[in-house]
């Protein structure tokens, strides 16, 4: 089933060749995404540009043509073949000028991004401002996009922190600790909320809570370790704040009978394979860009919803905030007694 898309007018030339490109944070399963999208264009008889670098190898054209041995044995790696940046060039209208020029110079007729919020909205951007049509594919960790359940590397990285989480516990357990455990997530809490419950942990700090409530008050005032002899609590980063250090420096300072510990999880849970989920989202992602290009969608990010592709205008899916979902809270608030 295939939600709002934006069809093209009837004027559009038809699609002989693509470019692909990764941008922003890697994340695991891009590279089964480029695979999908490079086997899927190439079955449908068009060209395929793997660009490297981000944008910034858009604009500097680092463009090689890809074929589906370029793809071989990548469905199971972490990180990106193709490299990723950040660029600061191409939030200018100059920059975005160039990559077009670049894009028009390869005769690449769309442009297939895979990245987090910031990526899609410069290849919104791109399109607004030339003709060129452009396909998000939602590859980040943090599952902040508006319109998808689920983003490619969701899966894993919230796998990993729970396998960690679960190591945690046990010098926690040892030791009669209170652990701050803090997880990437920009400012969504997707992998903060769910890694809490997944790995039984006593409570979540998330942002979309952060305003309005003082969570940590909620968590002592519950009566952390009176039935427990360890506590962990998994604490979203966030610049906002501090994070875990900041949450573990309150707990000090107002309660100092407590043996407080941090672990910031950092970049490890960007690395490793792809989980089976992710490489199957993915793949399925990647094949669903090029039907839409087929079927002469534009401007779309592809998403999934209740296991059904879907395609989201990457205006709502990057200016929308994607709503957590409550029952999660409560399910972790009622668990964790
Ligand atoms: P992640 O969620 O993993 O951090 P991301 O795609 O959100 O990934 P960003 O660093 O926000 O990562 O963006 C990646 C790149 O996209 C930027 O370096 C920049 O080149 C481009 N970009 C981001 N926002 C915009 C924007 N508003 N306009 C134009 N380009 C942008």
């Amino acid at each position: 089933m295939y939600l709002c898309g934006n069809k093209s007018p009837n004027t559009m030339k038809e699609i002989q060749s693509i470019g692909i490109l990764t941008s922003g944070g890697d994340s695991p399963g891009m590279n089964a995404a480029i695979r999908a999208v490079t086997r899927s264009a190439i079955f449908a008889g068009w060209k395929v540009y793997g660009i490297y670098r981000g944008y910034e190898g858009l604009i500097n054209g680092e463009i090689k043509e890809f074929t589906s041995e370029s793809v071989s044995s990548t469905i199971q790696r972490g990180g990106t073949i193709l490299k990723t940046a950040r660029c600061e060039a191409f939030r200018t209208p100059e920059g975005r000028t160039k990559a077009f020029e670049m894009l028009h110079r390869h005769h690449i007729d769309a442009l297939i991004v895979i990245g987090g919020n910031g990526s899609l909205s410069g290849a919104e951007e791109l399109a607004r401002e030339h003709d060129i049509t452009v396909v998000g594919l939602p590859g980040t960790i943090d599952n902040d996009l508006y319109g998808t359940d689920s983003t490619i590397g969701y899966d894993t990285a919230l796998n990993t922190i729970v396998d960690c989480v679960d190591k945690i516990r046990d010098t926690a357990t040892s030791h009669d600790r209170i652990f701050f455990v803090e997880v990437m997530g920009r400012d969504a809490g997707f992998l903060a909320q769910n890694s809490a419950i997944a790995a039984g942990a006593e409570a979540a700090i998330i942002p979309e809570d952060r305003t309005d409530i003082d969570q940590l008050a909620q968590f002592i005032g519950r009566g952390i370790r009176k039935s427990k002899n360890s506590s962990i609590v998994i604490v979203s980063e966030s610049k906002k704040d501090g994070g875990a250090l900041h949450y573990a420096e309150r707990v000090r300072k107002e309660y100092p009978e407590y043996d407080v510990r941090v672990t910031i999880l950092g970049h490890l849970q960007r690395g490793g394979r792809p989980s089976a989920y992710d490489r199957i989202l993915a793949s399925r992602m990647g094949v669903a860009a090029v039907e839409a290009l087929k079927e002469g969608q534009r401007n779309i990010m592809i998403g999934i919803k209740n296991d059904s592709i879907v395609y989201v205008p990457i205006s709502k899916a990057v200016k929308i905030d994607k709503p957590i979902n409550r029952e999660l809270i409560n399910v972790l608030t009622e668990l964790s007694i």
